[in-house]
């Protein structure tokens, strides 16, 4: 029985990658520095798994920004834009490589990035790759052998990771008509083939082909072309051994296809689709290995050994001890780094800090599975089963995690909570007779320009440098300021700006019992960012209402309407470390009750328009279209429970900022919010066609510009963009608005574009 990591984390502990990468981007340091750094950081994550124990240790699973993009390098999949950046005397192909991943402005020369897209259901990004029609693929970067060789001078074989050809074309983008990606196989096998001879020469032993496309939906033409590579991968290497990794879903119906194929080992995810063990115990070959991925590489808690040494038992009586490895569930990117570096029990308590396993933990429970799982385990191995379990028992029964208010109050969920009073036909007449509003009414979608200023306030509230009443002295100012100019150039609804607020999910995670934070939890989320999400260990309650000062303030300062501006449970959960002692749907049921609280304090006090954003709803879809049901009637119902308590002239927004609603339309529909806010501008009005088939009754604000760039859009680009609208969308239904929060612009650019914006509503008006 072996042991197997799929993937470490590359930020460093201490996120020196990302350090060293913006000041390199910043021209303060050399990219020998980053080298080194990168270097220094996978040295000690091979040191880290070697000392657990672990017998296959992954190489190539390091990246200075994201691993596919790797890949596109490695196989020279380099758009030709980018022809003038690899020429350019003294570039580096690392400037090459940041060129690609994130657009390239100096000396003459402006080349856009390459486009960036979330890696199946997680909060990881990656770089997508682009093919034209008549796509070459040849070797370019050799950074798998490098590190394969740097590792072995360092006495460790490790087990290159690649992507497996047939998913690394599906996660590409075709950038011409006129051909299908996965025609591209045959340009690109022989690439594969010179990899692997060279990783062979130096001495590799196992290979890891990460496949997770055989966990979707597939064509038969992509079935096939997972039965051909793997036939002539095998047929040109029989020496070396091939592991296939599938994780984040069950096989499901390609779990035919995925033993079938001639590999020497197929690892399935036994964290998220425990239920696959049986069948694939069936169906596996007779000597092909089975790797259990038993260690949540997703999540944060602590493995339940007892339950993984029952499977661990079942699959050993059927496959022996010799074809059993055992593994984490997906690559360990998604976890965070090490444990020991949550130091102040003051941010994660002890009781709870006994209940997670971050990375390094993670590696040290595979490698003691394994030894639990030998006939003659050590005293050692055998107290650590003790102390996993008190740890495990003390979370079941901790009173920190149970409270039967909340429990019940689920359980008696009828039927009117989720429910407005009235038809949306009846509370739009009431709306209009309370709120007054005109036709293309303006507003903004809720945060204005965090500058380093208002940032600067909650790092000296932190440190103790200023108290909380300077604080607050500081944001009700910075509020009345942002108040105050939204009626000078005469926004409808205005905002109180999100000056209090450190991040949409934070700031209410902060406020609600259940939640707790880390100090040093990173997690990467693409390139040199990194997202460090609190943590939902208990049942989730509201203590005390959490924005209705700050939203009962700002309306105070005015005669205009104030918009109350929420998070809402699904991007709360999506956004988070869920607990997996309950469904995700009980859990998300649990905070749109918190939130319906709010919603109704804000209504009592004064506040009619209410925004809960929802930009996470799509990406908490599964994997597999079957189930997507199930997730979108769930999601959609915490949604109307927290929305449904108000009285019928208050009027509920809710905002999301990506683009494709196509497929979920009718769920966005059932939705009910008054008005919905959504992303437009870069698609030129082209994503509201799908409101306009549908014939969306509610009201929607189709952003009319982008505000991820500091560029100043003029009146006539959005009264153009406004009139598109128009033609799809009664009048009636309008609202004008930006795509998203305003939050990462400076407020010139800020001020400039809204004042034309209003300017465009005024002029559509005037043609009515
Ligand atoms: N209200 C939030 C803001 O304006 C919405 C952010 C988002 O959609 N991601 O910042
Ligand atoms: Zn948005």
């Amino acid at each position: 029985m072996l042991t197997q990591n799929l993937g470490y984390p590359r930020i460093g502990g201490q996120r020196e990658l990302k350090k060293v990468c913006e000041s390199y981007w910043a021209g303060k340091t050399g990219h020998k520095n980053v080298l080194t750094v990168g270097k220094t950081i996978r040295h000690e994550n091979w040191q880290i798994q070697k000392d657990a124990g672990i017998d296959l240790i992954p190489s190539n699973d390091f990246s200075y920004y994201d691993h596919v993009l790797d890949h596109s390098l490695m196989f020279g999949a380099i758009p030709k834009r980018y022809n003038e950046v690899i020429l350019k005397q003294g570039n580096e192909e690392l400037d090459l490589y940041f060129a690609m991943a994130r657009g390239y402005q100096k000396d003459g020369l402006d080349v856009v990035a390459m486009e960036m897209t979330k890696w199946f259901d997680t909060n990881y990004h990656y770089i997508v790759p682009e093919f034209c029609k008549d796509q070459q693929f040849k070797l370019f970067s050799t950074k798998i052998t490098n590190e394969f060789y740097e590792a072995k001078q360092l006495g460790i074989i490790t087990k290159p990771v690649l992507i497996g050809p047939v998913s690394y074309l599906l996660l590409g983008k075709e950038k011409e008509a006129g051909f299908e990606k996965i025609d591209l196989l045959k340009n690109l096998l022989p690439v594969y083939s010179e990899i692997l001879t060279k990783l062979q020469d130096l001495g590799a032993e196992w290979i890891q082909f990460d496949e997770p496309f055989l966990l979707l939906d597939l064509s038969e033409k992509e079935q096939q072309a997972y039965r051909n590579t793997y036939k002539q991968l095998r047929k040109e290497f029989p020496r070396l051994k091939f592991v296939l990794t599938t994780y984040f879903e069950k096989l499901g119906n390609n779990a035919d296809l995925a033993t079938s194929l001639p590999v020497d080992a197929l690892h399935i995810d036994l964290v998220r689709a425990p239920q696959q063990l049986d069948e694939v115990l069936d169906m596996l070959p007779a000597k092909t290995i089975l790797s259990l991925g038993l260690v949540d590489g997703r999540n944060i808690w602590k493995n339940d050994f007892e339950a993984s040494l029952t499977i661990i038992q079942k699959a050993k009586e059927k496959l022996g001890d010799e074809r059993i490895w055992i593994a984490p569930s997906c690559s360990l990117i998604h976890s965070p780094c090490d444990l020991k570096s949550e130091n102040n029990n003051r941010v994660l308590t002890p009781e709870i800090k006994q209940w997670l396993a971050f990375a390094k933990q993670k590696v040290n429970e595979i490698a003691l599975l394994k030894s639990l799982s030998t006939d003659n385990p050590g005293v050692g191995t055998q107290y650590k089963l003790a102390e996993n379990k008190h740890d495990n028992a003390s979370r079941k029964t901790s009173t920190l995690i149970h409270n039967n208010i909340v429990k019940e109050r689920v359980a008696s969920i009828v039927e009117s909570d989720v429910q407005r009073k009235s038809t949306f036909q009846l509370r739009k007449q009431k709306q209009q007779e309370l709120l007054n509003l005109p036709l293309f009414a303006t507003t903004t979608i809720g945060s204005f320009p965090q500058t380093a200023e208002v940032r600067s306030w909650r790092a000296q509230l932190k440190k103790g440098v200023i108290t909380q009443a300077q604080y607050d002295l500081h944001i009700a100012e910075e509020t009345e300021k942002a108040v105050k100019w939204q009626e000078d150039i005469n926004l409808d609804v205005l905002v109180h700006g999100e000056f209090e607020r450190n991040d949409m999910v934070e700031y209410f995670g902060e406020q609600l019992q259940g939640f707790t934070f880390t100090q040093n939890g990173w997690v990467q989320s693409y390139g040199s960012r990194c997202v460090k999400p609190p943590i939902i260990y208990g049942d989730v309650s509201r203590p005390n209402a959490m924005t209705v000062k700050w939203s009962a303030y700002a309306q105070s300062l005015t005669d205009k309407w104030m918009k109350g501006m929420l998070t809402g449970p699904v991007t709360i959960l999506q956004w988070s470390f869920v607990r997996n002692d309950q469904p995700r749907s009980e859990t998300c049921t649990q905070i749109a009750l918190a939130i319906r609280d709010e919603v109704c304090d804000l209504e009592n006090a004064g506040i009619k328009i209410i925004q809960i954003d929802e930009p996470a709803i799509r990406e908490g879809l599964p994997l597999r279209k079957a189930d997507w049901t199930a997730y979108l009637d769930w999601a959609v119902k915490a949604f109307r429970i927290s929305a449904s308590g108000v009285q019928d002239d208050t009027q509920i927004h809710t905002h999301m900022c990506y683009s494709e609603f196509n497929d979920i339309i009718q769920s966005i529909a059932d939705m009910d919010a008054d008005v919905i806010t959504i992303e437009t501008s870069r698609s030129q009005m082209e994503l509201l066609d799908v409101f306009a088939d549908f014939k969306y009754p509610n009201e929607i604000g189709p952003g009319v510009y982008d505000i991820h760039s500091p560029r100043v859009p003029n009146k006539d680009e959005m009264t153009y963009l406004l009139k598109k609208a128009r033609a799809v969308i009664p009048d009636t239904q309008l609202w004008v608005n930006p795509d998203c929060g305003l939050k990462t612009r400076g407020w010139d650019e800020t001020k400039k574009a809204l004042i034309e914006m209003v300017a465009a509503a005024k002029e559509m008006r005037a043609t009515i």
